[in-house]
């Protein structure tokens, strides 16, 4: 036995294993196969059944003989009968997860161990292939992100020009907007609101305001701050592109006129 940093390794027959393996989840070092070759072995459930069957303990106190590891480790094919309780049955799936695992997993069959003895060496009656379920996993998720690896390359789609349009208008004063639907102001900030007739007094004192994110709200005519082509929605009663062929089209017509 001897120490080289943390590890610690074991030397005892034939077979050597890292204390390391218990407990946690890496790679037992050294590792030398066992001579001979089996095929199939089986960690948990009754022994004398179909297969040369090794036990861990359960529980906290996971003793694992080196026999115990070399069958778990070295076995091409592991069916593993979990022990009753779900919690023992995790550690348990951890533990034989972690001892076969080399440069990938190589998870064990979920097993009864009452299947007959397998005939060949993916026999698919021995159990649930949970490796088989893991590499399909694997290849799932692989597609998912393939799938949004796509997804990201798709060019940006350009702005159409009847969005293009409104955005624009929205981006108009919206105090040259109030100009241009007949309202004046004195200030700049309070301005007349152009609804005069939804007011008692035609609004001889203001009641428009005009905010600095381009909005503006009168008070009695508004639930909330408006932009230019909410505005001239409301004012002129038209629809949106109407609206914003009014908003850029009047600029038009101010920016033809000879200064
Ligand atoms: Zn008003």
């Amino acid at each position: 036995m001897r120490l080289r940093r943390r590890r610690v390794d074991a030397y005892a027959a034939a077979p050597s294993w890292s204390s390391r393996a218990s407990t946690r989840r890496g790679r037992p070092s050294p590792t030398r196969a066992p001579p001979g070759y089996l095929e199939w072995g089986q960690v948990g459930g009754e022994d004398g059944g179909a297969l040369p069957t090794v036990h861990v303990g359960s529980g906290a106190q996971q003793l694992v003989t080196p026999e115990a590891v070399t069958v778990i480790r070295y076995a091409a094919r592991l069916r593993m009968v979990p022990p009753p309780s779900a919690r023992d049955a995790l550690a348990t799936f951890v533990l034989v997860a972690a001892l076969r695992r080399r440069a990938d997993d190589r998870f064990p069959y979920l097993s009864t161990g009452n299947e007959p003895a397998p005939v060949t060496k993916d026999d698919p009656t021995q159990g649930i292939d949970l490796e088989k379920l893991r590499r399909e996993a694997a290849k799932y998720r692989q597609e998912l992100r393939a799938g949004r690896r796509g997804a990201d390359m798709v060019p940006p789609v350009p702005v159409s020009p009847h969005n293009k349009r409104i955005s624009e208008a929205k981006s108009v004063d919206v105090r040259t907007v109030l100009t241009r639907l007949g309202s004046s102001s004195d200030d700049g900030n309070l301005w007349h609101c152009p609804r005069p007739s939804r007011h008692s007094n035609g609004d001889q004192n203001p009641s428009m305001k005009v905010y600095g994110d381009n909005r503006t709200r009168c008070h009695r005519c508004d639930a909330e701050k408006v932009g230019p082509i909410r505005l001239v929605i409301d004012v002129l009663g038209v629809t949106p592109d109407e609206a914003a062929s009014f908003i850029l089209d009047s600029d038009r017509v101010v920016d033809m006129r000879p200064a």
